[in-house]
């Protein structure tokens, strides 16, 4: 298939540009496009058709619903019905923005977005060409990453075009996504409580100063055990993930250093070995492919990194990654929570 590219400035996107690929999205074709998270592969949600096609081209598991992406407030209404009251002062804090609502949906949704369910999830995002590319569709937009089921989500256009050129209809380039992990899910639970199916960068403390209590999820940080019903499909799968195996170290600095120091030269140290490690820390790792993912003390440029971090390792073919964390609190549930998935729950406590 032939996939149309435009490259776009993002503090003023030019709408010509962006209208060709609306009109792709209403004639029930898919658009990859940049959000403030990860870059999404759009459909109209409208169409069941085209949402299929989605799953096709990801090889989504179908029971994995889809976020619908509306452009503003007023087109909540097309995709969910009986809004609890009390979510306005939610929408009003944190839209435009990384977080996601669950919400009975609207019979017009069809059941290949919801994967058989009654409810929708819904977001609104900040990204200026996400927003525009709605508006000019004049149709809610579901967009899962723009990767192929199972990989790390792409935060660039290199990222997308490597797993999807030829596959879809167009790609926007939009350069580097600013936070780099999904975003928030939560689903309502009574007046004022709020359940978090999957952490991001609206925290859990975010969510509490605007007056809800938030309950995370117990899958959120714990593999799913068989045969339980989770809330949230997404949590089912191993995710996120490179190639070479990973394995997740926690501890205090000189302990964490010294094990994977140990392991590096237990393996050969042929440079096969690869560590996901802070800003400032390359020298402590000898014969090692090593990759710093941001500052300890700044969990937004290790989320921003993070993924990118994980398409370099696949890249430069390790054969293990060992990993170090940052405490899961704040942005940081987020970071752990695609990381324990990206390692299949593989974690050494020091
Ligand atoms: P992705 O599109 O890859 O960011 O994944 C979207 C995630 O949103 C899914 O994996 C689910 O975990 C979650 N989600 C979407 N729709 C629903 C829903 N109706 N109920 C609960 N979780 C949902
Ligand atoms: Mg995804």
């Amino acid at each position: 298939m032939e996939t149309l590219v435009d490259r776009i400035n993002t503090d003023t996107p030019d709408k010509l540009i962006i209208q060709k690929y609306a009109d792709i999205i209403k004639n029930g074709g898919l658009v990859a496009f940049p959000t403030e998270t990860v870059y999404g592969l759009g459909a109209n949600a409208l169409d069941d058709s085209a949402v299929r096609k989605i799953f096709e081209v990801k090889n989504r598991p179908v029971n994995n619903p889809l976020i619908a992406h509306i452009s503003d407030i007023g087109m909540l209404e097309t995709v969910a019905r009986d809004i609890p009251s009390g979510l306005e002062r939610l929408f009003a804090a944190f839209w435009p923005g990384a977080l996601t609502v669950v919400l009975p949906k609207r019979a017009a949704v069809p059941l290949s977005v919801t994967a058989g369910g009654e409810t929708v999830a819904v977001r609104c995002p900040s990204h200026p060409v996400a927003g525009e590319l709605i508006r000019l569709s004049g149709v809610p937009i579901v967009a899962p990453s723009a990767n192929l089921s199972g990989r790390p989500s792409p935060t660039c256009f290199e990222h997308v075009y490597t797993d999807l050129y030829g596959k879809v209809s167009g790609i926007i380039d939009g350069g580097r996504c600013d936070i780099g992990i999904e975003s928030t899910v939560v689903i309502p639970k009574g007046k004022s409580v709020l359940k978090i199916l999957r952490p991001g960068a609206v925290t859990p403390q975010m969510l509490e100063k605007c007056g809800f209590e938030a309950h995370v999820d117990k899958n959120v940080l714990a593999p799913v055990k068989d045969n339980t019903v989770v809330a949230s499909p997404g949590m089912l799968y191993r995710h996120y993930a490179p190639r070479a195996s990973m394995e997740i170290v926690r501890g205090d600095d000189d302990d964490v250093i010294s094990y994977i120091n140990e392991k590096i030269v237990q393996s050969g140290a042929d440079g096969k070995i690869g560590v996901l490690c802070f800003d400032g820390e390359r020298e402590l790792y000898r014969n090692a492919f090593v990759i710093e993912y941001g500052s300890a003390d700044n969990p937004l440029s290790l989320s921003k990194n993070l993924f990118a971090a994980l398409r370099r390792f696949d890249e430069a073919d390790v054969t293990k990654i060992y990993a170090r964390v940052i405490k899961p609190c704040g942005l940081g549930l987020g970071i752990y929570n695609r990381m324990l998935r990206a390692a299949s729950f593989n974690v050494t406590s020091l």
